[in-house]
């Protein structure tokens, strides 16, 4: 048995992993200590033993106990901890869903469908410490997985549809909040004929604006609308999350020469799931018929979408491949730019394989080295 520390367990990525932990039997070799910022002493999850309590988030003392901490809490969370943990002479294994460490020189960005190597040969050179890559990210490598493995890909420019719960359980929940306000406002027109579809958008965008439409969590009204601003400002006019494309896709894939990454990133009124419209400019010209060929074959968990509206109806959305870890990739198609120009939209969910997944998988690539 493993002993592993485990942080954050209940927030939409911690909630996730338990799912994933649970479903793959993983709890058969983890012997879980569980910890919490909030309700220190507070009844942990059964898989913990019957009566076992919540153990302090913050207590250095108790988290070096551990040879394996793997953290969902967030960035702030890894601040305050990490470096105290470390300067305490803690040696152990962290994995991390937040990004505040991912772009430190000796940490690793793990998504080892893609960079087992990278995580192998730093296993060897005794790096401890693992970060999920930011979701969308993680997404975009596993659903262009064979374009990047054949070195095809020039740049790319994204526009993002990044649901809720991308943003913390808290937000996502006022999201839902705001559409049961805006559904109740509208419920009274829907059931009147003599109404017309622009007196009802009239009577919901007032209320989207007035002052008791819920608004707490969220920076912008989302339901019935978009936010296309995601985390802070950073130079040149990006915001972090549109500079993490760059930054965090070329620490993953490590190319010999940089692929230019950038886009527009946009929070919508989806729950679960991002999707991504991409173009690509492809190194050279390759006929549709292959560059699909090499999409089919990125890796096991990618499905290729026809370029149709009925298959784009049926599959390419947040509803289909919400809770499954599949990545689905469609309206592939040649652009008007020129014939090494291509058009996609991927949709996959950001809560799998943008954050849990990596984080469930590291930790068995850690389990696998430590035996
Ligand atoms: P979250 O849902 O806000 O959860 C973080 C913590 O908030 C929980 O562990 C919990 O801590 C506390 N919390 C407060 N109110 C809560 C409530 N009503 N329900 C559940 N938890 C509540 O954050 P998250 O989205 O999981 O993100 C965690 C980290 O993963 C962040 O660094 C984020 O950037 C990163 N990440 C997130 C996603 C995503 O799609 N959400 C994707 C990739 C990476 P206590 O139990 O200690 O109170």
């Amino acid at each position: 048995m493993l002993k592993v520390g485990i942080v954050g367990w209940r927030g939409m990525v911690g909630s996730v992993l338990m799912q994933r932990l649970r479903e793959g039997g993983d709890f058969a070799w983890i012997e879980p200590v569980f910890f919490s910022t909030s309700d220190v002493g507070g009844q942990a999850p059964a898989e913990a033993g019957a009566g076992a309590r919540l153990k302090d988030a913050y207590n250095v003392n108790e988290l070096s106990a551990l040879p394996v901490i793997i953290t969902c809490q967030g960035g702030e969370y890894t601040k305050r901890v990490y470096e105290k943990l470390r300067q305490s002479g803690w040696q152990g294994y962290w994995i991390d869903a937040a990004s505040t460490l991912r772009m430190q020189p000796e940490t690793v960005i793990a998504l080892d469908p893609v960079n087992r190597r990278v995580i192998d040969e730093a296993l060897n050179r005794g790096i401890k410490t693992f970060v999920g890559g930011n979701c969308t990210v993680s997404l975009m490598i596993m659903a262009l997985g064979g374009l990047f493995r054949e070195d095809l890909i020039e740049w790319i420019y994204s526009a993002t549809y990044q649901a809720a719960s991308g943003a913390g359980a808290k937000q996502m929940i006022e999201l839902m909040r705001q559409m049961r306000h805006l559904g109740q406002v509208a419920d009274e027109s829907l059931s009147n004929p003599a109404v017309t579809a622009l007196e009802m958008e009239r009577i919901v965008t007032a209320a989207q604006n007035s002052s008791d439409f819920p608004l707490n969590d969220l920076p912008a009204p989302l339901a019935g609308s978009l936010i296309p601003w995601i985390d802070t400002a950073v130079d040149g006019g990006q915001t972090r999350e549109e500079r993490k494309g760059h930054v965090e896709l070329n620490k993953i894939l490590q190319p010999e020469k940089e692929i230019a990454v950038d886009g527009i990133c946009v929070r919508v009124g989806a729950l679960r799931c991002h999707s991504q419209a991409l173009c690509i400019k492809l190194k050279r010209d390759l006929p549709l018929n292959e560059i699909e060929s090499i999409l089919r074959g990125s890796n096991e968990w990618v499905h290729l979408i026809e370029n149709s509206p009925q298959a784009s109806f049926k599959e390419l959305h947040p509803a289909r491949v919400s809770g499954t870890l599949d990545v689905l990739i469609g309206r592939v198609h040649k652009l008007r730019m020129g014939p090494e120009y291509l058009g996609a939209f991927t949709v996959g969910d950001q809560l799998l394989w943008g954050a849990a997944e990596p984080l469930r998988r590291m930790l068995a690539i850690v389990r696998e080295w430590l035996e």
